[in-house]
């Protein structure tokens, strides 16, 4: 534990399934310790998991606190510290990147370990850290900054992040081979939207196809405000202004296998040679071995997010009811409809329904709501 007795604080953290009194309970032994967390504090949501019962001694402010547990923000000594961005992490090892671009194999301090609720969540792909270093390429993570544009998923109740500080999310779909699947890109969006990441459309192998006969879809995506982009890599069709969507940003590359996301990638940053599937029907078993998130450095700047896990974008902790709200083109609607609790489907006097039968939504599009929307697993 630090030495420094200055902001040292006892604080229970209650872990209460059925009460946010985490939150409370720290704010208050904050307050009473006269540490207003001036600087710190920007949400102080905590969602407090599991029924066990501990005391800590922590130094720090409350800093930020996501889906995921809270966070604590340390008091560390900048001036020993540079700012990294967490490319993976194995194990108890995280790779990190400075801002020159060299890596270091970092631990965590122990008691940023201490401070979270979840082992899994100390560190994870894509936070922003402040690291020590005093052996080259080695480390030590100090401290971690708030996250934002988080994915998540609960499995057995708990959550799990998979990435963080995530800008947009490019949904890739295949004109042919395998089909276009217009509804796992409904998915994703929804999936995407929930997480408050921007999702860019693209749809790859338009070599195989006649454009044209693209553009009915790729209006209806348009006019709800996303952007399409029609490439391919083989052809290199619209690979610069793919290129130009990802740079600068982190962005997470989703859609089923065998669509083309190591190709487009290959294509749109040459030095990365991701390995690519020989054949391209869909194929069931991951080719990749890695398991956890990993950041890849693009030439053109930006980051991309490889996670197996992360591939078909599954609807994580959507509810039936959610799902509307999710679709742009629906949402406008649901608040003229005769029941509050209308579900769209078997309503009367539904106005999505009769927005339907008067040609302002996409019969896809509803259909395709219906059945994301369908509580018996659509
Ligand atoms: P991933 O599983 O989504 O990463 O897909 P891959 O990049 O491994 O590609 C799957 C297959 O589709 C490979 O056989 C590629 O050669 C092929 N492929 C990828 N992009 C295109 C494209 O734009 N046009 C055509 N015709 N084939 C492509
Ligand atoms: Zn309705």
């Amino acid at each position: 534990m630090s030495s420094k007795k200055r902001n040292k604080i006892r604080a229970d953290f209650r872990k209460n399934r059925t009460s946010r009194s985490r939150q409370a309970d720290l704010t208050r032994s904050f307050q009473k310790d006269e540490l207003a967390a001036d600087d710190g504090v920007r949400q102080e949501r905590i969602s407090g998991k599991g029924e066990v019962s501990r005391k800590r001694t922590v130094v720090g402010t409350v800093a930020a606190e996501d889906d995921t547990g809270f966070q604590v923000r340390l008091d560390v000594d900048e001036s020993q510290c540079r700012a990294g961005r967490v490319l993976q992490v194995n194990g108890l090892v995280s790779t990190v990147e400075d801002v020159s671009g060299v890596t270091y194999r970092c631990a965590t301090r122990r008691l940023l370990k201490t401070l979270a609720t979840d082992q899994r969540h100390v560190v994870v792909a894509g936070d922003r850290v402040l690291f020590r270093s005093e052996a080259a390429n080695e480390g030590v993570i100090e401290r971690v900054e708030p996250r934002w544009g988080v994915l998540s998923r609960t499995s057995q109740g708990r959550q799990h992040v998979i990435v963080a500080n995530v800008d947009q999310v490019l949904i890739v779909g295949s004109a042919a081979e395998p089909t276009l699947k217009p509804n796992l890109i409904d998915r994703m969006i929804v999936s995407a939207e929930k997480a408050g990441v921007t999702p860019i459309i693209c749809v790859n192998k338009i070599d195989l196809v006649e454009a044209a006969d693209l553009q009915p879809l790729v209006g209806v995506y348009s006019q709800m405000g996303y952007s399409v982009i029609l490439a391919s890599a083989v052809t290199g069709l619209n690979l610069d202004r793919l290129r130009r969507q990802l740079a600068g940003r982190q962005t997470v590359i989703a859609g089923q296998s065998g669509v083309g996301k190591s190709s487009l990638m290959n294509g749109v940053d040459p030095g990365l040679s991701l390995r690519v599937s020989s054949v391209s029907r869909d194929s069931q078993k991951g080719r990749h071995t890695t398991t956890t998130s990993q950041l890849i450095r693009l030439n053109a700047g930006g980051y991309v997010v490889d996670t197996p896990g992360i591939r078909q974008f599954q609807l994580w902790d959507v509810e039936p009811g959610e799902v509307a709200g999710f679709y742009r083109d629906l949402r406008p609607f649901v608040h003229d409809c005769r029941f509050p609790d209308c579900t769209h489907t078997h309503e009367a006097d539904c106005a999505v329904k009769n927005a339907v039968a008067d040609g302002w939504l996409d019969v896809r599009r509803y259909e395709s709501y219906c059945q994301l929307s369908d509580p018996s697993g659509g």
